[in-house]
């Protein structure tokens, strides 16, 4: 698909192998349309500039997420209102967000669950009021209660960007996640399911806006035989190369879907009777990718055993796990930043543990992590 590209010497953003990357997304998403972007960031920043978020407004986010999902938020200036998670699938917990909802139409927020006082000039910048947009996410492919958070999102009229960068090829039913709120995005970045090295895609049925998004990403360039701008545009715009790349990806999503699901199977089956380590079932009607395998380690079942042994004792063997994201309502940078919920996604952070997880690990990659695992789960319970 490079090469075809090379050959046909049209080595520029846009182009028919973008088109044609675009025409994949919406085959297999079933969403009305697909724009390819230069990252999943850069989607989120569009939506939200399409929603016409402004300083002071307030976004919900889901707090148990990879900082990409809030930052775009701050770009504009508004301000993000975090929510907690859900034990079930470890994203936005319905009920919290009601609670957000209601807090930030109130203007009450400081008041709410573990919520923190605004900065000062947090507080007088803000302006109470009705949230500009919702943004759930399928954390680690498992998608997120849907149905819940949309009937939120419908009894207060209030837009959903679904946050799938990390969840092509999963569904709740027949439906793909991305193809779930008003507008979703996908990430193409290196460490997703599939990649174009850097990328990403906005997803709508909403053909005005998708028109709209286009026009945005590529400078915001009036109809004009000269280069005339009456808004303020970026460079956003997927390269016709990496479209490429992309193309050649979906031919194998199902196969890497299959592969990470694999990964699931096994790390389950090795670990599912060790006390204390547990597994994210997929509800009814449920299809996770798997993008990562996750466990969480309860130290108080594990005789003592924390996620950081686990880590540790891998790490002793060269081999690389990871804490799951840190929640944003504990980052340095979002301090001062509303929050509702309770403790759920700060207890699935603390014990909270992401294993090997790609597409490519062979047998033996996995035999050999398994040893490892088996080695410190079952020595410190000796
Ligand atoms: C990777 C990721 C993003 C950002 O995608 P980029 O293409 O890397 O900009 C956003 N949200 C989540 C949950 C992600 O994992």
């Amino acid at each position: 698909m490079v090469n075809e590209v090379f050959d046909s010497n049209w080595i520029a953003p846009l182009g028919a192998m973008v088109c044609g990357f675009e025409q994949d997304l919406v085959k297999y998403t079933g969403a009305g349309h697909a724009a390819t972007l230069s990252s999943g960031t850069a989607a989120i920043h569009l939506a939200l500039v399409m929603l016409d978020v402004q300083p002071g407004d307030y976004v919900i986010c889901q707090s148990l997420t990879f900082s990409a999902s809030a930052n775009p938020i701050r770009y504009l200036g508004a301000t993000p209102v975090f929510v907690d998670s859900e034990a079930e699938t470890w994203n936005m917990c319905p009920e919290a967000l009601e609670e957000a909802v209601v807090g930030c139409v109130e203007g009450r927020m400081q008041k709410t669950g573990a919520g923190r006082d605004l900065s000062g000039k947090e507080r007088d910048s803000r302006k109470a009021g009705r949230p500009k947009a919702i943004i759930p996410v399928h954390l680690y492919g498992m998608p997120a209660k849907m149905d819940e958070i949309r009937a939120v999102a419908e009894k207060y009229d209030i837009p959903i960007i679904e946050d799938a960068a990390e969840a092509l090829g999963s569904r709740i039913r027949d439906i793909m996640c991305g193809n779930m709120g008003d507008m979703g995005i996908l990430s193409f970045n290196g460490n997703k399911i599939i990649t174009t090295s850097g990328g990403g895609a906005l997803l709508s049925d909403d053909q005005a806006l998708m028109k709209k998004a286009r026009f945005l990403a590529t400078q915001a360039r009036d109809p004009a035989p000269h280069y005339e701008h009456s808004e303020i545009g970026y460079n956003y715009r997927l390269s016709n190369v990496l479209a490429g790349i992309g193309r050649g990806q979906m031919k194998s999503i199902d196969e890497r879907v299959a592969q990470r699901r694999f990964n699931y199977t096994f790390y389950h089956n090795l670990l599912k009777d060790v006390p204390g380590i547990s597994f994210l079932p997929e509800p009814e009607g449920f299809f996770s990718n798997r993008w990562l395998t996750t466990i969480q380690v309860d130290p108080e079942k594990s005789n003592g055993i924390t996620r950081e042994t686990i880590r540790l004792a891998l790490e002793k063997e060269n081999i690389e796990s990871r804490p799951l994201w840190k929640p944003m309502h504990l980052q340095p940078v979002f301090t001062g930043y509303p929050y509702f919920g309770h403790t759920v996604a700060e207890k699935l952070f603390d014990n909270g543990l992401c294993l090997p997880s790609g597409s490519g690990m062979s047998d033996e990659d996995r035999e050999r992590v398994g040893a490892c695992l088996m080695k410190v789960t079952n020595s410190t319970a000796c």
